[in-house]
């Protein structure tokens, strides 16, 4: 399988609580480098665009104040399959349906409050890393 690279959001939920150490070691157990990291509080407007995917959704206006209620930690992993792979690390949206193992079952607080966020393919994940990440700041 071809190498590539993922964004990844440790979400506010997760940075307040003081687990961020905790998901990366998770990460790199899984075998995922992590080739960039940054600390950073999203305006409203950032994390409307971030999600505008899901703007018709009833639960939009919760999650983008949700987002941008506290510090976002945003990184870019790095492996063979390393979207696929992330996402099965993360587990499904829901914690209530999440496998135990994943990062869901084990820190996310609900269906809103879900700890992570990983980019659904390749070609989101360019999108999204672009959004936080100039080439010259991963470093693999
Ligand atoms: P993410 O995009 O954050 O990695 P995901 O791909 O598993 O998560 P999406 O369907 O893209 O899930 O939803 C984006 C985010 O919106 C979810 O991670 C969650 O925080 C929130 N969300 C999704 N569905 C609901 C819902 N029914 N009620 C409240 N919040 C929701
Ligand atoms: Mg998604």
């Amino acid at each position: 399988m071809a190498i590539e690279q993922t964004l990844s959001l440790i979400k506010p939920d997760a940075t307040r609580r003081g687990l961020t150490g905790a998901i990366n070691a998770r990460i790199e157990a899984a075998g995922l480098a992590i080739v960039a990291q940054r600390r950073v509080r999203l305006t409203v407007a950032q994390a409307e665009g971030f999600y505008a995917v899901h703007r018709e959704r009833g639960f939009f206006a919760d999650l983008v104040a949700y987002m941008a209620s506290g510090p976002v930690v945003a990184q870019v992993l790095e492996g063979e399959g390393a979207v696929a792979r992330y996402r099965e690390l993360m587990g499904p949206t829901d914690p209530a349906k999440a496998p135990s193992g994943t990062l869901r079952a084990e820190f996310a607080l609900g269906l809103q409050e879900n700890s992570v966020h990983g980019s659904d393919s390749v070609a989101n994940a360019a999108t999204e890393i672009a959004c936080f990440f100039s080439r010259l700041d991963i470093v693999g």
